[in-house]
């Protein structure tokens, strides 16, 4: 069935870091901090496919500890300070590091996953014909 509505192809980054709809662009992605909405309020798109599962987090792992890592450390070998020291400097560092990430990165990733149609691998049978990201999600 074709389309009702051709939508233009959004770049994952424009969309997903303002936690905006990845088809439309203008709905919003997230009902809380992390938290994804059913669909998007504005194009109807159904965000029933999204699942970063973990990545977000791996991604504030990866790279978002390190720095604070390497501050606890060179805190802790030039100044050799009491441990209460770590918690007025170390965690509240790491807390800015890691938290605020999470929702750019989460909504980057759902839109990426829609841009690209990411979806898991099916082995063994014929898998379904795939939908566009240009379809509705109206059946057909
Ligand atoms: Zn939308």
């Amino acid at each position: 069935m074709p389309s009702t509505h051709d939508w233009p192809a959004l770049p994952p980054l424009h969309t997903g870091i303002r936690g905006r709809c990845p088809r439309c662009g203008e709905g919003h992605l997230f009902q809380g901090f992390l938290k994804l909405r059913p669909g998007c309020e504005v194009c109807g798109l159904d965000y029933s496919f999204a699942d970063p599962a973990d990545g977000p987090a791996f991604f504030v792992i990866c790279f978002a500890c390190v720095p604070s890592v390497v501050l606890a450390l060179w805190i802790e070998a030039q100044f050799g300070p009491p441990y209460w020291v770590h918690l007025l400097t170390t965690l509240p560092f790491m807390l800015l590091t890691c938290v605020p990430p999470l929702r750019p990165l989460k909504g980057w990733l759902v839109a990426s996953q829609f841009f690209f149609n990411a979806e898991e691998a099916r082995f063994g049978a014929a898998a379904p014909p795939r939908k566009t990201r240009h379809d509705t999600g109206a059946a057909a």
